[in-house]
C-alpha cells in the first residue's frame, strides 16, 4: 500500500527548468528581471494594485508591522490583536518589532472571531492580524468593518489564500497590507518566497527600500538605468535583506499559470471528503465563509482522541497534520495561556487530512474509510 502524505507539491518540471535556465543564461538570478515579471503576473492574477516580491511571508508580515509602526509612530509595547491558531511566524513578527501580541479567540471557522477581537481592543491597540485559515476567509468582512470603525490597521496573513476569492474577487483588496506565502508546500509553491501587497504606491515604494537594506535604488534599476551615477545610492533607513530573487520568481511564474486549475482540484478533493464524511457526527467539518471560492490549502476536521486517531491512521500509512497548536501553549507565549478556549479546544481536536494534486478519488476514499474506522473504534 502506498503511503498517503499530507502535502505533496506538484511542479511542472520541464517548464520550470526552462524558466530557471533563462535566468542562468542571462546571468541574472537576483533581485530584478524575473522578480519584476512575477510581481506583474501577481498583480494581473489578483487585481491587486501593488505587489512586492519577498524571500518569505514571514519577512512580509514583519515588514508590514515595521512599516506601519514607523509610518504611524507606534510605540514599543503597543498591542496587535492576533490569533493563537496560526504558524508562529505571524506572532513572532509582532515580537520582532517590540510590539505586544494580544490573543483573541477563533470562531467555528478557525479564524478570528470579531466579537473576541472587539473585547481585546484597548487604547494601545494599533492593528489586527487576520489569518485566513486553510484559505477560508471566515468572518473577515466583519473584522475589516470593526477595524475601520475603531481606527485599527488590518494586516491579512494570506499565507494560505492564494486563489481565494471572496464576493467574486481575489482576497486582499481591503486590507492595509496583505501578505502571501509561496513556501514549498503552499498552494503556489516555489521553495521559499512571498508577496506583500500594499494599497498605496508610497507604501509599496517604501517596502522596496525596507526589503533591500534601506537602499534607495535597487541593483536592477542601477544596472538598467545606465548613466555615470549608476553606482550611486543613499541609505535612508536600517532595512532588511528581505527581497525575493529571480530563481524563486521563475518557479512562481510557471506555478501561477496553473494555480486556479490546481485549486479547483483541491476543491474537488474537499467535496469528496465532505460527501464521504457527511454522515459522521463524530467527525466535525469546518464551515466555509459564504460567497467564497476558497483556495482549500487545508481540509480540516475536529475529532475526539485526536492523537490516538493519528496513530491509527499512521499505522494505515496515512500521514495527516495538525494546523495548529494553540500558540499560547508554547513557552514563548505562555503569559497568554488559557485565554482563548476555542483555540485551545481546536488545538486538541484538529486534524488536517491529506490534500494535494496527486491524490485520486480512491486515495480520498481510503483516507475517509480509515478515519471513520479509527473514530468509530474510539467512540463505540
Ligand atoms: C506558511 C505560513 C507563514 C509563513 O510563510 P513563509 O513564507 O514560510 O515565511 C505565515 N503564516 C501562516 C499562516 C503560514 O501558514
Amino acid at each position: 500500500m502506498q503511503p498517503i502524505q499530507l502535502f505533496v507539491p506538484t511542479f511542472r518540471i520541464d517548464e520550470t527548468l526552462d524558466a530557471i535556465r533563462e535566468c542562468l543564461e542571462k546571468g541574472w538570478t537576483g533581485l530584478g528581471f524575473k522578480t519584476v515579471q512575477f510581481e506583474q503576473a501577481w498583480k494581473d492574477y489578483t487585481g491587486l494594485p501593488y505587489a512586492h516580491f519577498l524571500n518569505s511571508a514571514t519577512s512580509g508580515i514583519h515588514l508590514a508591522l515595521a512599516q506601519l509602526k514607523a509610518e504611524h509612530g507606534w510605540q514599543d509595547g503597543d498591542e496587535i490583536i492576533t490569533t493563537p491558531l496560526t504558524f508562529v511566524s505571524t506572532n513572532h513578527a509582532i515580537l520582532y518589532e517590540n510590539l505586544t501580541p494580544a490573543f483573541a479567540d477563533v470562531d467555528e471557522t478557525l479564524c478570528l472571531s470579531p466579537e473576541s477581537v472587539e473585547k481585546h481592543i484597548t487604547p494601545r491597540t494599533r492593528a489586527v492580524i487576520f489569518v485566513g485559515m486553510g484559505g477560508n476567509p471566515g468572518q473577515y468582512d466583519a473584522v475589516r468593518d470593526l477595524c475601520r470603525a475603531r481606527g485599527l490597521k488590518l494586516i491579512l496573513d494570506a499565507a494560505h489564500m492564494t486563489g481565494t476569492r471572496l464576493h467574486g474577487r481575489h482576497i486582499g483588496h481591503d486590507a492595509d497590507a496583505a501578505v502571501f506565502s509561496f513556501q514549498a508546500v503552499k498552494n503556489l509553491p516555489t521553495a521559499d518566497s512571498g508577496m506583500i501587497c500594499w494599497p498605496t504606491p508610497e507604501l509599496d515604494a517604501a517596502a522596496r527600500k525596507w526589503s533591500w537594506m534601506g537602499i534607495n535604488k535597487d541593483t536592477y534599476a542601477r544596472t538598467s538605468g545606465g548613466g555615470s551615477y549608476s553606482w550611486y545610492y543613499d541609505v535612508e533607513t536600517v532595512g532588511y535583506k528581505y527581497h525575493g530573487n529571480s530563481i524563486m520568481a521563475a518557479i512562481g511564474l510557471v506555478a501561477i499559470k496553473y494555480v486556479d486549475e490546481d485549486n479547483r482540484y483541491r476543491r474537488q478533493i474537499a467535496a469528496w471528503y465532505d460527501e464521504l464524511l457527511a454522515e459522521e457526527s463524530h467527525i466535525r467539518r469546518i464551515p466555509m465563509a459564504p460567497d467564497c471560492e476558497p483556495s482549500r490549502h487545508l481540509y480540516q476536521v475536529l475529532i475526539d482522541d485526536r492523537d490516538e486517531v493519528v496513530s491509527a491512521l499512521n499505522r494505515a500509512q496515512i500521514y495527516p497534520g495538525v494546523h495548529y497548536r494553540d500558540n499560547t501553549l508554547y513557552n514563548m507565549y505562555r503569559a497568554s495561556h488559557g485565554t482563548c478556549p476555542n483555540a485551545a479546544y481546536a488545538s486538541d481536536h484538529l486534524l488536517s487530512l491529506p490534500i494535494h494534486l496527486r491524490l485520486t478519488r480512491e486515495d480520498v476514499e481510503r483516507v475517509a474509510q480509515e478515519l471513520k474506522a479509527a473514530v468509530r473504534e474510539r467512540v463505540y
